[in-house]
């Protein structure tokens, strides 16, 4: 589950990792409102969205004064900002954080994901702040320094400190970056992040070490367990056919393709998507409706396929093991009697129950294309969109 920037610096702030001073607003006048109380000189007005590039796409803005705030804060409140990690048809702004303005000297990244190579959380950090880390992996890997912690003992001091001397933060300053990379090592674990990502950290010129932006992911799994962090989930930054997936516990991920698949298995799901890739098609979503689905879970799956307008075709491939391939066409022909089916249907069953599932699919009266092999589904289904 991913947060917004205002409410990771919320967390980071509890933790006593420091971060500007800042509130976030709904409105123009709440904008306002926020930078007055402030009480800074220069205030910064940024885009609450689920997604970094903010800066580069007009986003981030500097003001210098309330007129300045107000009038940010009306460009870019409302505005679909599209950046490179929101696709193409961008995400709209509902959300602003105003805060204060940060005298930068120099930015730094810092960042903690689970490694699973190593199995082990790995802190990694650059001189190299402000730009993609991705980018800087990249050109000039020999500037990305990695402290892997050994989960027993947790972060030790001396980890903190040699990353800090690596990525040449200020002598003066080290034993600040140090604490800092220890409270944010602290957020992670106690937390139930998966990422944590501090780009930029920076110094400044009254001799601080601060987190300007975060990104803060949390292990779904773990959110039964984490019910503050739950209460920052944002519905409005999330896909509605993701949210109305999660309420049956299916796993489903919208993509932007136009055949929809509904499949069980996690890598069958997997390898479904890539054969249609390799039939230049491409999925409209990852669904595995896995192994003990109902009747009626399969049902409320195919909905949420067919809700999705970008769907020109659907290809239903199934192996049935613990899952039952009757099931699955009760769940297929139920969908369609309830919202109706005008778009190419492509079944490819075996395994359990296959010949009851036919039975059922054959007599249920819908168009249904057969297919005798995963790779001959694929084909046909490609060829049936285009
Ligand atoms: P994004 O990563 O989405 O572009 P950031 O929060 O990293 O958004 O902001 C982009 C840039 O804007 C930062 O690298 C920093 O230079 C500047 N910036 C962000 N917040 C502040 C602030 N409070 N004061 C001064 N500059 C800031
Ligand atoms: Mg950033």
């Amino acid at each position: 589950m991913n947060i917004h920037e205002y409410q990771g610096k919320e967390l980071l702030r509890e933790y006593g990792v420091s971060v500007p001073n800042g509130k976030v607003a709904f409105s123009v006048e709440e904008a306002v409102e926020a930078a007055k109380e402030l009480g800074s000189d220069v205030n910064v007005v940024k885009a609450q969205i689920h997604a970094g590039g903010r800066g580069k796409a007009g986003g981030v803005k500097v003001a210098k004064n309330l007129d300045e705030v107000r009038t940010y804060a009306d460009e870019i409140l409302g505005k679909t900002l599209v950046t490179h990690q929101t696709g193409s048809e961008g995400k709209e702004v509902k959300r602003l954080l105003i805060e204060e303005g940060c005298d930068i000297q120099k930015e730094y990244y810092v960042g903690l994901v689970l490694d699973r190579a190593t199995s082990r959380v790995v802190m990694m950090a650059s001189e190299e702040g402000g730009t993609e880390i991705e980018e800087v992996a990249e050109k000039t890997p020999e500037k990305i320094f990695r402290e892997y912690i050994d989960p027993a003992v947790g972060m030790q001091g001396y980890q903190a400190r040699r990353l800090a001397f690596n990525i040449n933060i200020p002598a003066e300053l080290v034993g600040k970056a140090a604490k800092f990379m220890l409270g944010l090592y602290k957020v992670f674990t106690e937390k139930d992040c998966s990422i944590a990502e501090i780009n930029p950290l920076v110094t400044t010129g009254d001799g601080n070490v601060m987190a300007l932006d975060a990104k803060l992911n949390f292990d779904s799994n773990a959110l039964y367990r984490q019910k503050d962090v739950l209460e920052f989930r944002d519905l409005d930054e999330e896909d509605p056919k993701e949210i109305e997936a999660s309420k049956y516990d299916l796993s489903y991920i919208a993509l932007d393709g136009n055949i929809g698949c509904m499949v069980n298995g996690a890598g069958l799901a997997m390898s479904t998507m890539d054969i249609i890739n390799y039939y230049n098609g491409q999925p409209a979503n990852f669904l595995d409706v896995g192994g003990g689905a109902t009747a009626e879970k399969v049902t409320e799956a195919f909905k949420i396929i067919l809700s999705d307008e970008h769907v020109k075709g659907i290809y239903v491939n199934i192996f049935g093991g613990i899952m039952k391939c009757d099931v699955i066409a009760e769940g297929v022909v139920e969908a369609t009697k309830q919202i109706g089916l005008e778009i190419p249907l492509v079944v490819r069953l075996e395994g359990t129950n296959v010949e009851q599932g036919k039975q059922i699919l054959e007599q249920s009266g819908l168009n249904i294309t057969a297919a005798d092999s995963m790779a001959d589904g694929a084909q046909k289904i490609v060829s049936l969109v285009k």
